[in-house]
């Protein structure tokens, strides 16, 4: 067993504090990975605080992981000691079912390993994040990451950029369409730069007028904000896809009212009761679509991440010790981030 370094959650409420846990040696298909950069994803804060119940501590969170490939099992062809490598939000699944054999792995169904909150397969073993000084990991849940991208701004997209990445491919947005990216944050400001790259015009929706700026410098052709009634009532049933990242319960009736007929619009980060729920006449009325997505399958995260290459496409971020790690969080709640914390791993040697 190796002895890993990291920072836990042991309970919903207290702050993150310096862990120490052990990994497994790398066995014959593993890929061993000295963790340089992981992202603070939002999921990070809903697990570590219990928001969506079933939170298994201690927890070390962390799934927007990339580091430097230190060693490989022998049977492993995918990456070589001294390749840049990332892990996302899986380390397993079965494997077998219709969802893996796909390359689907996160709607396996008999549910997928997760990168940490899980215990490994056939286990007792939790599985442990990201806000790590290193992780083992089976090659098929690692992807390649070029050196031709700054690493540090690679990170997010493991999680912000995969989750927005895959349905905005799986509902084929491109040139010729209007749409709207519901929330400025980590997905959000991803959703922006995938939805130009991919040809779309691209109306950020948000909350924070403030934001409007920097809407438009990552790619947006418009803003829109929410709050304005009459701004929202000009533009209804004019969007041809909308993908919604606002991380809390909330009203989705004035974002549908925006929907062309037979649009949809996807959610990703609302995975509790929404609140009021959808009007049955804001689907009826216009033959609309209200679906969900879950971040993307591994072959996808691939695809995603030579997207990023060949359109030199990364995350804004900004660089925090692992010792900021609970101000992060609290920052997060108050929606002051500009667009990702990344935890800089070498800060935990000072721990
Ligand atoms: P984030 O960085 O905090 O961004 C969320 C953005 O949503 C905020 O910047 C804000 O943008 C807007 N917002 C926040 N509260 C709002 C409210 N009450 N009403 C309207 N807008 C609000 O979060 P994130 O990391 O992007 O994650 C977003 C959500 O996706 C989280 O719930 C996370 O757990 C989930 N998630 C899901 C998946 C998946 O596979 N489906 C993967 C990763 C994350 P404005 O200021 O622009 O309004
Ligand atoms: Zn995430
Ligand atoms: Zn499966």
């Amino acid at each position: 067993m190796i002895k890993t370094r990291g920072y836990a959650a042991h309970n919903p409420t207290s702050p993150l504090t310096p862990f120490t846990f052990e990994r497994r040696e790398p066995g014959a298909h593993d890929v061993q990975i000295e963790i340089l950069y992981c992202g603070i994803c939002h999921t990070d804060l809903h697990q570590a605080r219990n928001d969506w119940s079933g939170s298994i501590y201690p927890m070390v969170p962390g799934h927007e992981i990339v580091g430097r490939v230190t060693c490989v099992g022998g049977q492993v062809t995918k990456v070589k000691a001294g390749d840049y490598a990332g892990v996302g939000c899986m380390v397993d699944s079965c494997r077998h079912c219709s969802a893996c054999n796909e390359g689907l792995e996160q709607y396996c169904e008999e549910g997928p390993t997760w990168t940490y909150n899980c215990k490994e397969r056939g286990s007792e073993q939790l599985t442990f994040g990201g806000y790590s000084e290193r992780i083992v990991v089976e090659e098929r849940f690692a992807v390649k990451v070029p050196a031709s991208l700054d690493l540090k701004a690679v990170a997010p997209l493991l999680c912000a950029g995969i989750t927005t990445y895959s349905p905005l491919r799986h509902w084929k947005v491109g040139k010729g369409q209007k749409v709207g990216v519901i929330g400025l944050g980590g997905l959000g400001h991803m959703g922006v730069k995938f939805a130009k790259a991919l040809g779309a015009q691209v109306v950020m929706i948000t909350t924070s007028p403030a934001k409007g700026k920097d809407a438009l410098r990552l790619g947006a052709d418009e803003v829109l904000v929410s709050k304005d009634s009459a701004a929202m009532a000009r533009q209804a049933g004019s969007f041809h896809f909308l993908l919604n990242t606002i991380p809390n319960p909330h009203d989705v009736n004035p974002y549908l009212a925006l929907l062309k007929r037979d649009s949809t619009m996807v959610l990703v980060g609302a995975l509790t009761a929404l609140d009021p729920p959808p009007q049955g006449g804001s689907l009826i009325l216009g033959r609309r679509h209200l679906a969900g997505s879950a971040i993307g399958g591994i072959p996808e995260t691939q695809e995603m991440i030579d997207f990023c290459a060949a359109h030199q496409i990364v995350s804004d971020v900004e660089m925090v010790p692992m010792q900021a790690v609970n101000e992060a969080y609290e920052r997060l709640v108050r929606n002051d981030v500009r667009y990702r914390f990344v935890i800089d791993m070498a800060s935990l040697k000072q721990v």
